[in-house]
């Protein structure tokens, strides 16, 4: 991704072949319809100072009107007969030229048709609209204080009221006035019939704020880290050099200030800066940070908004009035204008990949908008992603590094406990060891809390031999194979290796082979029987149905009321507790061998995660890792907080393998209700598309998807390696697009797929 530049985009979209003088005869538009194709309209003389790059034009197509976006002006089409466009909106240009730039950069790097990377540049209420504010009705006094008849304010008291307010406050909002004078509309309007006031409509904002007020902050006098971290962020502000810069701060470190002061420095030139949070951190406290901070010039795009806020949030953006965007993903394309800084949070977040089409990264394309706007991008994260850290060691990226917390609070200790040795000591399976329980009743004793966490995923697609820790890895690929119950046989999706389940552990030969897993419900039993004097709740997706449900629990336990919280994923993110002093991992292998090959990056994000979670008050925290592998380098970085060795060692066994960052991956995954049609269909496109591919592209599978089955539908999955994205895309793309693909048939593409489902 990185090795591609906007000058990547295909020719059809690039602007650079025509001269910028003379009105252009011709506008080439996509409309919003799911089929790759522009077309040509001529652009009607009375017409020609409003079409632009990006406007929003009205024309017909077939049988209808359809609205479309001009994606490029020309002095002529081959087209004969050309229709002409028929409106444009008046609000010039829609789509800002950087964003349409990058939206067909993404269309060709993804794979994906221009027009449904134009729709993931405009948030669907603005596309579905023009214009549509809630409009609002104000009240200006046309009289001077005291100019209205004597005797008013007994004839007509309310009359009198409303009078008396505007000519003392101004002018003033209608449903203000009614609720301030006690006055009815009707009364407003005999006063306006009157001639004695005026009344003007205007766009009303919905704004996602409402009442909500935060008290101002001032910037923090920075530490010594901060200041170093920042002073590297005002250069790139400054000079675009480095054009990329990676916070690498652990939590705690004040990152976030680091963030603020830089966007202050941006504004300082009159430039405006887009923050990109994951979704699940998108709360009101974050946003309420940046407001405290720079006020009403901030703005938020994200899907929990009501369509009006986003249409009406949208709209403010791009008239200029809000200079500072905070959202998810999305936020990447606001429409800002004099942009002078992307910070993308918590970069190494899986989250930031969109799952439809196109499947963008917004961590990536926040670094092709930083080029094409001419604007540094700042990425932030206390486990940097692999593909990020290698941009660090090949200089494209520089690095700042935050290594101690504000409040220089130690980090909480790790403990290991090796599952192995536990089930020899005890002679059979335990999910819970001595060190566990011990330090758990310890916490009861003392009144202080515990989170026991519990990776579920993946917990039965692969077997684990509970003595040894054994599990079955493909020869070829390395990554753990998965268990398919049915078939009693053991797969690797990657490359669709099969064996038979053996018969006892491979390694230790204990005939206990086929463990399954325990879920966090088993868990749960089993901590209320260990622990009956203590107050127990579980928090995952089965027992948090109801969005409340989720505040209560955590309400509760903020209060101190339960004393023990299981959890999944759910609560290993950016929760403070300060009386949790104790985390416990339950299986630490259940992330580890998931079958990934970022099995092991997720599994120390996820440690370095939940660590995080103790022992944020006075007392220093522990942390209990259970696991079979007490070895892995990916658990035992993890427990010297020691980032740098932990992505040396993943980083060769990456690149032994070719997987990324070494190589870019594209994943094209079929399916259909027929298994072997999905299959047959699949091996057919493999068997044209070997002999286009150059000897630097490494094609895997056919093979069972890991969700080998969804709702009825099989699926199957190739994928390709390479060094440059370019290699796959270019012959896969002439490929892929014409293919007579049956109807039965579904396929997707994946251009930098990070997760393999
Ligand atoms: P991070 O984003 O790295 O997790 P934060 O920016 O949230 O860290 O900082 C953690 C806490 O420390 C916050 O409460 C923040 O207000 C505070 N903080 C940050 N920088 C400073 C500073 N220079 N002086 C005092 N407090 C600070
Ligand atoms: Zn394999």
């Amino acid at each position: 991704m990185t090795n591609s530049t906007a000058s990547d985009a295909n020719e059809l979209w690039s602007r650079s072949s025509e001269s910028d003088s003379g009105p252009r005869r011709v506008a080439r538009v996509i409309v919003d319809l799911s089929i790759d194709r522009a077309f040509d309209y001529l652009v009607p003389e009375a017409l020609s100072g409003d079409v632009m790059l990006g406007s929003r034009v009205t024309v017909d197509l077939g049988h209808g009107r359809r609205t479309g976006y001009v994606v490029r002006l020309l002095d002529r089409s081959d087209v004969p007969r050309l229709k002409p466009i028929l409106e444009v909106s008046p609000s010039n240009p829609y789509i800002p030229e950087d964003v349409l730039s990058v939206a067909t950069w993404m269309a060709t790097y993804y794979l994906a048709p221009v027009e449904r990377a134009i729709r993931a540049v405009l948030p669907a209420p603005v596309r579905r609209r023009t214009e549509a504010f809630k409009k609002e009705r104000w009240v200006a006094p046309a009289l001077a204080s005291g100019d209205w008849p004597a005797g008013l304010e007994k004839k007509a008291p309310k009359q009198a009221k409303v009078l008396a307010h505007l000519c003392e406050h101004g002018e003033t909002r209608t449903t203000d006035l009614t609720a301030i004078t006690g006055a009815t509309a009707s009364v407003i309007k005999t006063l306006a019939d009157k001639g004695w006031v005026k009344i003007r409509e205007a766009a009303a904002y919905r704004n996602p704020f409402r009442d909500h007020v935060v008290l101002p902050t001032q910037p923090l006098p920075l530490m010594p880290q901060q200041a170093e971290a920042l002073a590297l962020c005002f250069r790139a502000i400054d000079t675009l050099e480095p054009p990329v810069v990676l916070l690498n701060g652990v939590t705690g470190s004040g990152k976030t200030e680091v963030y603020l002061q830089a966007i202050a420095h941006a504004r300082t030139q009159g430039k405006t800066a887009i923050v990109l949070v994951p979704e699940i951190a998108l709360t009101p406290q974050t946003v309420d940070r940046f407001r405290s901070r720079f006020g009403d010039c901030v703005a938020v795009l994200h899907s929990e908004l009501s369509e009006g806020e986003r249409h009406d949030e949208w709209h403010r953006i791009r008239r200029g009035e809000a200079e500072v965007v905070i959202g998810a993903r999305s936020a990447l394309f606001a429409p800002l204008a004099r942009l002078g800084l992307i910070i993308v949070d918590e970069e190494h977040e899986p989250t930031y990949k969109q799952e439809e089409l196109p499947k963008y990264n917004a961590r990536d394309v926040a670094v092709v908008r930083g080029r094409i706007s001419r604007c540094p991008v700042l990425l932030g994260t206390a486990t940097p992603s692999l593909e990020t850290y290698q941009n660090v060691l090949r200089k494209r990226y520089a690095m700042a590094r935050m290594p101690h917390r504000v409040d220089h609070r130690k980090m909480p200790l790790m403990r290991i406990v090796d599952m192995r040795t536990e089930a020899d000591k005890e002679g059979k399976l335990h999910i819970f060891s001595r060190d566990l329980i011990d330090a758990i009743e310890q916490r009861l004793t003392l009144h202080e809390q515990t989170i026991l966490f519990l990776n579920r995923r993946g917990y039965s697609s692969s077997l684990i031999c509970m003595k040894c820790g054994h599990v079955c890895e493909c020869p070829e690929c390395s990554i753990s194979m998965t268990y398919h119950k049915t078939t009693e046989k053991l797969l690797c999706h990657l490359c669709g290796h099969e064996e038979r389940v053996p018969a006892a552990c491979p390694s230790c030969r204990d005939p206990a082979f086929k463990f399954t897993g325990v879920g966090t419900q088993r868990i749960e039993e089993i901590t209320r029987k260990l622990f009956s004097r203590a107050t127990v709740v579980r928090m995952d997706s089965d027992t948090m149905t109801r969005k409340d449900a989720y505040r209560t629990v955590l309400g509760d336990f903020r209060s101190g009321k339960i004393d023990i919280l299981i959890g999944t994923q759910m609560i290993a993110k950016g929760l403070h507790f300060p009386n949790v002093t104790l985390v416990g991992v339950m299986f630490a292998d259940l992330s580890l061998h998931m079958p990934d090959f970022r099995a092991a990056e997720r599994t120390y994000q996820l440690l370095t995660q939940v660590a995080g979670r103790a022992g944020r008050g006075d007392v220093v925290g522990e942390v209990i890792v259970q696991t079979f592998s007490p070895q892995h380098w990916a658990i035992q970085s993890a427990r010297r907080l020691d980032y740098e060795t932990f992505a040396d060692q993943e980083l060769a066994f990456r690149e032994e393998l070719m997987y990324p960052p070494h190589a870019h991956l594209v994943c094209i995954t079929a399916k259909g209700k027929s298994e072997r049609r999905v299959s047959w269909c699949l091996q057919q496109f493999a068997d044209q598309l070997q002999p286009r591919l150059g000897k630097g592209v490494i094609l895997s599978g056919p093979a069972p998807a890991p969700l080998a089955r969804i709702k009825g539908h099989f699926r199957f999955q190739l994928v390709m390696r390479a060094a440059q994205t370019r290699e796959i895309t270019g012959p896969l793309k002439t490929l892929l697009f014409n293919y007579p693909w049956p109807p039965d048939v579904q396929v997707a593409t994946d251009v930098d797929a990070v997760s393999m489902g």
